[in-house]
């Protein structure tokens, strides 16, 4: 669906994009996270033709964006940070109107307004002009607007930022609701939001990807296979006793009694590769029961700290 190759950004003598590539399937729901300045709004107006590129490729639906930006466009529907709204307008006049911006005739656009109030729960505000709604309700303004003239793909840049918490739940509702029909990207400094709502995650850091991954497989991948935890049924002088003999272990801690002589440990390995194996038959040699041995994982928040060296910005 999206296939974006080495772009390249330089504002004057800053390099904003240092060579970013990757690439968006249909369906997903992708998280572009990254704290203030990584790119991601540079990204996003690149990949819906808002602005040039240094250098590099951009691939929507199998066209060349940068070569045929108007009918590139045709295939995406962008939120951007600031939506342009014609705050004297009412929601209907306007997301009409933007049908008509995007090539709709006047029914059809009448039409598609209807079905994108439909689909964001604006209709009980059709007939407000925009300036009266609330900073959500604005938000799902510029939602809707993406919406119109259904777009397979959609942008959004920052689409949680100034709404409330109530507001929040709601967009991100609305997102994973559009994730059936649509393929989304959207940008967030904020990890929760991004862990919420998106299956994939792309990391930005100062212009460049970091890490490319599903949310899941990349707490995993970035695990630290030495690191394990260990939960065993036994005694418990016993237990202790085989972990010491073990040669490669390095080092263990008891965290605690889980259940009747039921024992969890963090268990540090002597060895490069993958342990658990050997460190369930160490004990399964001797009759007792091990009930888990895990990779200890680490948080999104971890890897990114991790990936980048930096918090995350708040
Ligand atoms: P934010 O969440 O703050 O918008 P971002 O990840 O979207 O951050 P960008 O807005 O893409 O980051 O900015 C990337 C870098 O390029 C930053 O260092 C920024 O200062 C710089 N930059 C962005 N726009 C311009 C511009 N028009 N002129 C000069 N530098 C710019």
């Amino acid at each position: 669906m999206l296939l974006v190759e080495n772009l390249v950004k330089n504002y004057g003598s800053h390099e904003a994009l240092k060579g970013i590539s990757f690439h968006v399937e249909e369906g997903q729901i992708v998280g572009l996270l990254g704290q203030n300045g990584a790119g991601k709004s540079t990204t996003m107006n690149i990949i819906t033709g808002y602005l040039s590129a240094t250098s590099g490729q951009v691939w929507i639906h199998g066209i060349n964006s940068l070569e045929k930006p108007k009918e590139a466009k045709r295939y995406l529907g962008y939120l951007p940070e600031q939506p342009p709204l014609y705050e004297n307008m009412t929601v209907r006049e306007y997301l009409q109107f933007a049908g008509e911006l995007k090539g709709l005739k006047k029914r059809e656009a009448r039409q598609e307004a209807e079905t994108v109030m439909g689909q964001t729960n604006l209709s009980e505000r059709e007939n407000v002009l925009i300036k009266q709604l609330s900073k959500g309700f604005k938000q799902r303004v510029g939602l809707a607007q993406a919406l119109v003239g259904k777009p397979p793909l959609l942008i959004l840049d920052e689409p949680m930022v100034g709404l409330d918490p109530n507001q929040i739940i709601e967009m991100r509702e609305q997102i994973r609701s559009l994730g059936g029909t649509h393929t989304v990207i959207l940008s967030s400094h904020i990890l929760s939001e991004i862990e919420s709502v998106c299956d994939h995650i792309i990391i930005l850091d100062d212009g460049k990807v970091k890490a490319e991954d599903e949310t899941k497989q990349l707490s995993e991948e970035n695990s630290n296979h030495k690191r394990l935890r260990l939960v065993v049924k036994g005694d418990k002088k016993e237990i202790h006793k085989i972990l010491r003999e073990t040669d490669f272990i390095k080092e263990f801690s008891l965290i605690g009694e889980v259940e009747t002589d039921v024992y969890e440990f963090q268990v540090i390995s002597a060895r490069e590769e993958d342990i658990r194996d050997a460190l369930f038959m160490q004990f399964a040699k001797r009759q007792m029961i091990v009930y888990s041995v895990n990779v200890e994982q680490l948080s999104l928040e971890e890897v990114f700290i991790k990936l980048t060296g930096k918090e995350e910005s708040k």
